[in-house]
């Protein structure tokens, strides 16, 4: 058996640790690495690489993937100090961002409570939350996790803890099937899913 040339392997092995890519993607990466990219773009990537996981921190108020911490939305005194969205990931905070219609405050849980794949309540940015809610200008919990049967569960069990509050908790509206989430919702929808959002 001929194996390829042993940088070449270790390349193979580098881009299997990425979600999805499995071995014969994998190579397909490696040798377009090779035979397509100059060593300058390569460098490129490296660095590009390299400073996104070294200067990439998470806010320690809210979770969100941030340079400075606390995040700038975090740090922006305009923002509604009153309303806390829950979202399950970074990426639901850009999309949110992106149609420039919320204009309170974040809470990235990083994931959905999920038991078979040994996520737990521990596994989840929950703490800085109950941290967070103790402060008298919070007065409402958007919970945006998605119309799964995890994000649900997720949903449940925050409301169950900040039961005995007095925040009003509310869950955004899918107008959109079960099983959809953040990500594949449009500017529109979204604005009248939190608009829309009702106490539960
Ligand atoms: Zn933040």
């Amino acid at each position: 058996m001929m194996n390829y040339p042993q940088p070449l392997e270790d390349l193979i092995d580098q881009f299997m640790k990425y979600p999805g890519i499995g071995r014969k993607t994998a190579e397909r990466y490696a040798l377009f690495t090779v035979n397509r990219l100059n060593a300058e773009s390569a460098e490129q990537f490296a660095a590009a690489l390299v400073a996104a996981s070294t200067k990439i921190t998470r806010c320690s108020v809210c979770g969100h993937l941030t340079e400075a911490d606390p995040c700038a939305i975090c740090a922006n005194p305009i923002r509604d100090q009153g309303i806390i969205l829950v979202v399950e990931s970074p990426k639901d905070v850009f999309t949110i961002e992106k149609s420039g219609n919320y204009h309170g405050l974040f809470h990235v849980l990083h994931g959905n409570l999920s038991p078979l794949n040994g996520i737990g309540p521990e596994e989840l940015n929950l703490k800085s939350l109950w941290t967070r809610v103790q402060n008298e200008s919070v007065k409402e919990i958007i919970i945006a996790t998605s119309a799964t049967q995890e994000g649900e569960a997720t949903a449940m069990y925050i409301k169950r803890i900040l039961k005995g509050t007095d925040l009003l908790v509310t869950r955004i509206a899918y107008g959109v099937p079960v099983g959809a989430n953040l990500e594949y919702t449009d500017d529109i929808t979204l604005n009248r899913a939190i608009q829309n959002r009702r106490e539960f």
